[in-house]
């Protein structure tokens, strides 16, 4: 028996699937009507349409909130500059309060400028997130690091693998978590050991595909099924770990499915989620 909730009420939409086309309002609209029982919004659609307006839509509607993305970025302003990405972050934290989101999802952060330090900018974001979580913990807020593909270590998240995550989340302590995107650590031969040691550390678990070939590491993602990942099987890996929450599509696709009408992409999430990552060879629609 599946862990995850059945039908597509166990799906969620991040917005960055349809490339942000159309108002959040729309989105949230289009959600709903094709049964969606979720939705991860960006931050730059709540300051577009005004937070309190969409925390209200957000609570009308029928669709949990899986994420608020995202907060990090903790060594964009350099060393110097760690207490001003500290207090961005604490923003964003509230942001996620007020729209009832599950999860503030964090991508940290690359080398610092100037720097070709690694270690240094790792050590960066572990002090950024220590005075991150007493803030996010009283606002009730988990965070979740979500670990990015190596070939984003430089420029966005000096986090690539889950277990450099979890290993984080174990120094860190209650309040923080990890973000599962499949198109980030599917290549990883400690995947199926790191799932299971995250257990209830699982707050959030992102699917879409990785294309062969792969025109540009960041806004050339594929549907599921349209590339190489073996979604059931980390599917299976991460219900067994005991995550029972949604499944979130998110597809930076800018030449393909940012193309596309919100409906046709939402339809196909839909189908591709039933066949590739349920595994099932029937897929009902709402
Ligand atoms: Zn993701």
């Amino acid at each position: 028996m599946s862990g995850f909730v059945q039908g597509t009420r166990g799906l969620s939409l991040n917005t960055a699937t349809i490339g942000w086309q159309i108002p959040l309002e729309r989105t949230v609209a289009l959600c709903e009507e094709f049964g969606f029982g979720g939705i991860a919004p960006w931050r730059h659609e709540l300051h577009d349409q005004g937070i309190a307006e969409v925390a209200s839509r957000l609570k009308q509607s029928s669709l949990q909130v899986t994420g608020l993305c995202r907060g990090g970025a903790f060594t964009a302003f350099g060393e110097d500059g760690l207490q001003r990405a500290v207090d961005e972050n604490k923003r964003a934290v509230d942001e996620a309060a007020e729209i009832g989101a599950k999860c503030l999802v964090l991508v940290v952060g690359g080398l610092l400028d100037g720097s070709n330090d690694i270690t240094r900018a790792r050590d960066c974001v572990r002090r950024a997130l220590e005075a991150v979580l007493e803030y996010a913990c009283d606002v009730g807020v988990p965070l979740a690091i979500e670990p990015l593909h190596p070939v984003y270590a430089a420029e966005r998240s000096c986090i690539s693998t889950l277990r450099e995550a979890l290993d984080l989340c174990d120094h860190l302590g209650e309040g923080v978590g990890v973000a599962i995107d499949v198109y980030h650590v599917w290549w990883d031969p400690g995947l199926f050991a790191q799932i299971q040691r995250a257990g209830d550390r699982i707050l959030a678990f992102h699917v879409c595909d990785w294309l062969i070939p792969t025109r540009d590491p960041l806004k050339d993602r594929g549907m599921m099924g349209d590339g190489v990942i073996d979604l059931p099987s980390i599917r299976k890996m991460v219900e067994t770990s005991g995550y029972d929450g949604m499944c979130e599509v998110e597809i930076f696709s800018e030449n393909d499915w940012w193309q596309r009408e919100p409906a046709e992409v939402l339809r196909s999430c839909i189908e591709t989620y039933g066949r590739h990552v349920m595994a099932l060879e029937e897929v009902t629609y709402p």
